[in-house]
């Protein structure tokens, strides 16, 4: 199987390889305007992939430029059209599907078995939003006693998308699907560690029958690109996902022209087991969400608030599975955690060994690279640390990657106490029986999204998003709206109701 991966791989890599990756501009793949580039390489064992055009303010500009003159038509293209013009789309990502996933491992090195579910999850966005398009502009019907008022939205404009390097296909899709279901034109600026699959998507966009104009890619860097995109004059919105830091770039950099701005950021989830739980099941949800996608999700549950009746068996239980977990190439279907992103974020989670050891935590298994894997890799063993503490910063930072922390409880208000100790308040978890204390729980809890004896698993039309500094804002379903229209509330008199004069002395 992974030589049917390798073979797919090989019909892509040879053109990337000479010809890179390039921007894409009102509906033409062009080079950026100074002509720079810069080099991507994969985290599997650091080899070259190709070039990538390094956009800066000027291809902004001219993206932004694009994106204003297509406006107009998109907004007022019909329903149905812009309907169909989705699904194709949709279409387009299924039929691709394999190249896909198989580009998106081996440029991100996360792993072939998740990046399947992922690239169809794209299609799936598409779909949801292609048939949301007709009730996009619904709004609410208030009526007074002499006036009948009632909203409609409209679409904000062009609008940024700025996306991070963790699957960042799904992101993508995820953020640009409502944008033009909602008849807003796009400039999106990947992240310079996954170039690959974002103009892929925007060429089969294209294919699939997308006018031109209406979604523009610009390769480069945050300081450059980036920051010239939620400067610009044409954009009347940003919507960001990445680390938390940079979001408050974004709104500063917005600013001065009245930006708005939706962040999607860090996270240091809980996954919080009770000792009535169902334990077996806890278990597989705890690896899972911390495990999968190499760790690097911003919904993963890195801090295991465990209940001490069940600490030692549940410990053991959880280091035999961790030491068990099958680190390897992305696109070998067996493999369950990959490369981390690139090197420097391979040294970041590393650095946390270390970090956890010097603050008294328990290195119970992993650490280290693993053996056996070629040199230039990102690789990191999956790690646990156990008898921690709430205050120790491998409890309040994001890691993000392969890396658990367990930390013992007690009593409801110390797990609660623990959970929300931290500044991020993105998901919570909680595996309990006992339904009166789950909904406490999940009332208590600081964030935006809880599951109660489950994993994350998404369903579209819910909010997502989170709390104190993971974020402004939700994504999903009529929520998605909220953020790329704007509502009008238009006011007609039902009859001759008295107007106060002025004036008639
Ligand atoms: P990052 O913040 O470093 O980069 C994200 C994007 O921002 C990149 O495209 C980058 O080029 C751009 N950027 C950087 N500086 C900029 C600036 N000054 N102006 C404009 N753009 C700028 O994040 P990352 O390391 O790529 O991604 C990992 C982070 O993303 C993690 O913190 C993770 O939790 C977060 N994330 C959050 C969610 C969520 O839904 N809350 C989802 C996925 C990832």
């Amino acid at each position: 199987m992974l030589e049917k991966n390798l073979k797919i791989l090989d019909q892509y890599l040879p053109n990337l390889k000479s010809n890179g990756v390039q921007n894409l501009i009102n509906g033409k793949s062009i080079d950026a305007i100074s002509g720079k580039k810069f080099d991507n390489t994969t985290p599997v064992d650091g080899s070259f992939i190709g070039q990538v055009s390094e956009g800066d303010a000027e291809d902004i500009d001219k993206a932004a430029n694009a994106a204003m003159d297509a406006f107009d038509a998109w907004k007022k293209m019909p329903h149905q059209e812009r309907k169909k013009i989705m699904h194709a789309i949709a279409d387009k990502i299924e039929e691709h599907a394999d190249e896909i996933a198989v580009l998106e491992s081996y440029d991100t090195g996360q792993t072939i078995r998740f990046m399947k579910k992922a690239a169809m999850r794209g299609a799936a966005n598409f779909r949801y939003f292609a048939d949301k398009v007709i009730d996009a502009p619904n709004g609410l019907s208030t009526p007074d006693t002499n006036h009948v008022n009632y909203t409609m939205r409209q679409p904000i404009g062009p609008v940024g998308i700025i996306t991070p390097w963790n699957t960042p296909f799904m992101l993508t899709t995820w953020k640009i699907a409502p944008a033009l279901a909602s008849g807003c034109t796009v400039v999106h600026k990947p992240a310079e560690f996954s170039p690959v699959t974002a103009t892929r998507l925007a060429q089969l966009a294209h294919e699939a029958g997308l006018p031109k104009g209406v979604w523009n890619v610009v390769h480069g860097f945050g300081e450059t690109a980036g920051k010239a995109l939620t400067e610009h004059e044409h954009i009347k919105a940003v919507a960001f996902i990445g680390e938390t830091t940079t979001g408050t770039y974004i709104m500063k950099q917005g600013a001065p022209t009245l930006k708005r701005v939706h962040l999607e950021l860090g996270g240091q989830n809980p996954i919080i087991v009770f000792d009535d739980a169902d334990l077996d099941r806890a278990l597989d949800a705890a690896i899972f969400m911390k495990y999968s996608i190499n760790g690097e999700r911003c919904t993963s549950s890195s801090r295991l608030l465990l209940h001490k009746n069940v600490y030692k068996d549940f410990v053991k239980k959880l280091t035999a599975r961790v030491a068990n977990i099958k680190v390897g190439h992305p696109l070998d279907p067996k493999t369950e955690v990959g490369p981390m992103i690139h090197p420097s974020h391979q040294e970041k989670v590393l650095s946390y060994i270390d970090i956890g050891k010097k603050d008294g935590a328990v290195l119970a298994c992993g650490g280290g690279k693993p053996a056996g894997l070629p040199e230039g890799g990102a690789y990191v063993n999956p790690t646990l640390f156990i008898d921690a503490n709430k205050d120790m910063r491998i409890s309040q930072e994001e890691v993000f990657g392969p890396f658990l922390t367990v930390i013992p409880f007690e009593t409801e208000a110390e797990a609660i106490e623990i959970a929300n100790s931290v500044k991020y308040g993105l998901a919570a978890y909680i595996w309990t029986k006992d339904i009166s204390r789950g909904h406490r729980m999940a009332h208590a809890a600081e964030a935006g999204m809880v599951w109660i004896n489950s994993e994350n698993v998404r369903h579209l039309p819910t909010p997502f998003g989170g709390v104190k500094y993971s974020g402004i804002g939700r994504d999903g379903g009529e929520y998605s709206f909220d953020f790329y229209m704007e509502t009008k509330n238009i006011s007609v008199a039902l009859g001759d109701h008295k107007i106060t004069q002025l004036g008639v002395q």
